[in-house]
């Protein structure tokens, strides 16, 4: 099909977002605040990760918290209030270079004038068989967002990078106990973040040690690890357990138009501009250094203003 034709049977907008976590829904309610004419395109429910947490008791003004489905739901119909459209549909393929950027998806062809890329990242899970039924029923992959619900306990957490160590930390303040398994003999997280642990009395660490095993009745017992060494294998009940073993950026279908780090975020500084004109990566897709909800809703914002700026610019 050509590019004429494309376009013509294409429903055309100012914006088009993909993505419709805390960024993509927050840039949707600012650009139609601002008279764009935008849609999200949105593969699952409205929220992402987001509507995934049980409880959010770090997003300021929900002094109670508030669980991630209605913080989900509440910015979706903020953004539709102020005119946005929402979109179920799973996006095949971008053209970003063009101009208008095409989007096809499993519900059609979509133009943007303006492109947000709010794609997210998701937790790297461990592949063990029954990981999926336990997740928020005693497996997490968040200890800022579930942590609060061990205290008292005892928890694993897996990994040995900077977010392992940073929730092991955070983890040994509010559980009981904290037994950290690594599958290496040293961590790769920092310095500082092995001092502090080293230092703190309730954690325990399972070197060369891989999770071969959930152990459960109707709630999780506990894991079997296996030392690599040795190949003995063990038992370690617990209450909880807190996989941290990176992210991946979902970034699949812009490789080769956005320029990605290392890891596969897409780069863009502090203005959420990216290497193409008109293209803006907003939220936990963007190479950064704190990934919450509210720097995602920050990424949003800033995002549709640059858009704004950027469409008025070239429209004169
Ligand atoms: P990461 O640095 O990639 O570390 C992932 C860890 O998980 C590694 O120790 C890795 O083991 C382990 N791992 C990977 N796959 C595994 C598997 N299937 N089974 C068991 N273990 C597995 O990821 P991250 O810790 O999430 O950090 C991501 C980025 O965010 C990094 O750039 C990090 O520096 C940054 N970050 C920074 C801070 C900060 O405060 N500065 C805090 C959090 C994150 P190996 O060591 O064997 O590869």
């Amino acid at each position: 099909m050509s590019a004429q034709s494309t376009n013509a049977i294409a429903k055309h907008f100012d914006m088009v977002i993909l993505g419709g976590g805390p960024a993509g829904l927050t840039a949707a309610l600012y650009a139609a605040r601002a008279g764009f004419s935008v849609v999200v395109l949105e593969q699952l429910s409205a929220g992402g990760q987001m509507a995934l947490s049980h409880q959010i008791d770090n997003y300021p003004g929900f002094e109670n918290g508030i669980d991630g489905v209605t913080l989900s739901q509440k910015m979706e119909a903020q953004a539709l209030h102020f005119g946005a459209l929402t979109k179920r549909a799973e996006v095949q393929s971008v053209d970003l270079m063009s101009d208008p950027k095409v989007i096809r998806t499993s519900e059609g062809v979509y133009c943007g004038k303006t492109v947000v890329v709010a794609t997210g990242a998701v937790p790297r899970a461990l592949g063990l068989p029954e990981e999926q039924a336990f997740i928020g029923r005693g497996l997490h992959y968040c200890a800022a967002c579930d942590g609060m619900f061990y205290r008292g306990k005892t928890v694993v957490v897996v990994g040995g990078g900077n977010s392992a160590a940073a929730d092991a930390l955070l983890l040994s303040r509010i559980a009981e106990k904290v037994i950290l398994v690594h599958r290496r003999d040293t961590l790769r997280a920092e310095n500082i973040y092995r001092e502090s642990l080293q230092n703190a009395e309730n954690v325990e660490f399972r070197w060369n040690s891989e999770v071969r095993q959930l152990l459960h009745g109707d709630a999780l017992t506990g894991v079997r690890i296996r030392d690599k060494l040795s190949g003995l294998e063990e038992e370690i009940p617990c209450d909880g357990v807190f996989v941290s073993i990176g992210r991946r950026p979902a970034t699949e279908l812009l490789e080769g138009q956005l320029k990605l780090d290392d890891s596969k975020y897409v780069i863009a500084d502090e203005s959420t501009a990216t290497n193409i004109p008109g293209v803006f990566a907003a939220g936990d897709v963007r190479a950064k250094g704190v990934r919450q909800i509210v720097t995602a809703v920050a990424d949003g914002a800033v995002a549709a203003h640059m858009a704004e700026s950027w469409l008025a610019d070239r429209e004169g």
